[in-house]
């Protein structure tokens, strides 16, 4: 991480960080960081890979936190703020903290906790005030530095290892490919416990001598607020987001509507992923702000991968092509190439591909081939060279009567539908078809089967189109959006 930290050097007086509480410079940051990391140590040489979980609020005491961990030698294990106590006691328990870190707004439902288990626990306040002689350690850049756990969208989160090294390739291929510089304002309104708002935005501008601000909970009033203040010139979210933020648009007078639209005109950069971003949503936007969103491709185990050109065409409905440093292919169940045109698996190597399944030995073997390539599971085709996602393996892409078809591209035509608002396709078990296409719909208006059926096949072979439908109030979402394809199973 020692780049992260040499470039925020180069600019002291600058700010980092802007939150509810403050504006803090590139100089409190470092020096705050190295304070708590001493204090953290106080008489011993180096926290040697030991976990450390923190539960802090997105903003400039989360962030000085999780540098601090990184100048002791410590794995960073950072809590999502939202999370009942269950949830947090898995992340806690599955990585063995040492140590939690409590903002003075979660001591609460950390402490008795700590208490039971025998954890030390540290609040924000106390943290400042550590003995701070000890000297920091040299940290090797092969060591572990992160523990990020999976969106859960599948199964159980798995706690995902990364070294220094790992993000220090991360942050480093985004921050050439996307052109960040000191100048950028960027807004981040998204959890610091996955990749898209630590690394993707948090690391990425703090690397380059950026500004961020922090909006913490999200509300698309507050965006647009700041939008309008005419600093902030990066911003990335996810497609949920986008969707909120555009409806709350056309709540919006025309006058309002037209400076807002002048604002964004303005950005350098819009980008969009963790989930595939709706045709709808990306000509919307495009509509509202004047930009082609620029959407990518990730995950917690392997950072970004794939990404629509910062210059040059980026295509709606596609993913982009490999950024520079990733090796990429596409494979069939045996793991022999596909031809070019043909679907198959997402494979990865490189030095973003994570160390491992944090205690899971046996599925961190499972998840790479025996010549070392990380499987996604996320089947793609390339097209023009632009790769588009058909889907997740396991859940998106649905095996029926013979074919395999992907619940993505299906979706995709059914939001097209004039009263569907929102719509999950999956595949139910069935003993004639192996899988049911079957798709849940939010509706904006009652809708007819009959009639959307007949509609549904004027758009796509039969083969394709739903044999089940269900009208939902809402799709079960995640907390990075993602729709969560085992629960819309259960509803059927
Ligand atoms: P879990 O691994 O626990 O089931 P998850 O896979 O959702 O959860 P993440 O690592 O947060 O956890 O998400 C990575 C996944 O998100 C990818 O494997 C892919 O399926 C999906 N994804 C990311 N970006 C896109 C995109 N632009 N389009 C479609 N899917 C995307
Ligand atoms: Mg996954």
């Amino acid at each position: 991480m020692q780049q992260l930290f040499t470039q925020s050097l180069l600019s002291p007086n600058k700010t980092a960080i802007i939150d509810p509480k403050g504006s803090f410079s590139y100089r409190q940051l470092q020096a705050d960081s190295d304070r708590i990391a001493k204090g953290i140590l106080a008489g011993k040489p180096d926290l040697d890979e030991a976990r450390v979980a923190f539960m802090v609020s997105p903003g400039f005491d989360y962030v000085r936190i999780q540098w601090a961990i990184w100048k002791a030698g410590g794995i960073a294990v950072p809590l999502c703020v939202t999370y009942p106590l269950p949830s947090l006691a898995y992340v806690i328990e599955d990585t063995q903290a040492e140590l939690i870190i409590a903002g003075p707004e979660y001591e609460d439902i950390l402490r008795s906790y700590a208490l039971e288990k025998g954890i030390r626990l540290l609040t924000i306040p106390e943290v400042d005030q550590l003995d701070d002689t000890t000297p920091l350690p040299v940290i090797d850049s092969g060591r572990g530095a992160m523990i990020l756990y999976t969106s859960g969208t599948t199964s159980l989160p798995k706690g995902v290892l990364t070294t220094h090294a790992i993000i220090e390739s991360q942050v480093g291929t985004l921050v050439k490919a996307w052109k960040w510089t000191a100048e950028d304002h960027t807004v981040c309104l998204l959890p610091l416990h996955h990749v898209h708002g630590i690394i993707n935005v948090v690391s990425s501008a703090l690397w380059s001598g950026a500004t961020v601000q922090f909006i913490h909970p999200f509300y698309a009033k507050e965006v647009y607020g700041l939008f309008l203040e005419g600093k902030v010139n990066v911003f990335m979210a996810v497609p949920t987001i986008y969707f909120k933020l555009i409806a709350e648009f056309e709540s919006y007078s025309k006058e309002k509507q037209e400076r807002l639209s002048e604002c964004m005109a303005k950005f350098r950069l819009m980008v969009s992923g963790s989930a595939a971003l709706p045709v709808s949503v990306m000509e919307r936007w495009r509509a509202i702000s004047g930009h082609y969103l620029l959407e990518r491709y990730g995950m917690t185990e392997i950072g970004m991968a794939i990404s629509n050109p910062y210059e040059g065409e980026r295509r709606a409905g596609y993913i982009g092509k490999p950024l520079p440093g990733v090796q990429t292919r596409l494979v069939d169940e045996q793991n022999h190439a596909v031809e070019l045109g043909q679907p198959g698996e997402i494979q990865i190597k490189g030095p973003s591909v994570f160390r491992e399944y944090w205690g899971k030995a046996e599925a961190t073997a499972k998840s790479f081939t025996s010549d070392g390539w990380f499987k996604t599971g996320d089947v793609a085709v390339i097209e023009d060279g632009y790769y588009r996602i058909l889907g997740r393996d396991s859940v998106d892409i649905i095996k029926s009567g013979g074919y395999k078809i992907s619940a993505l591209e299906i979706e995709e035509v059914l939001r097209k539908h004039p009263a569907v608002k929102d719509c999950g396709v999956v595949g139910i078990p069935d003993e004639e078809w192996g899988e049911l296409v079957s798709a849940a719909l939010v509706t904006l208006e009652p809708v007819d089967e009959k009639a959307l059926n007949r509609w549904m096949r004027e758009q796509m072979p039969a083969y394709k189109t739903p044999r089940k439908y269900l009208v939902v109030e809402d799709l079960p979402r995640n907390a990075m959006g993602k729709v969560v394809k085992n629960e819309l199973k259960k509803l059927f």
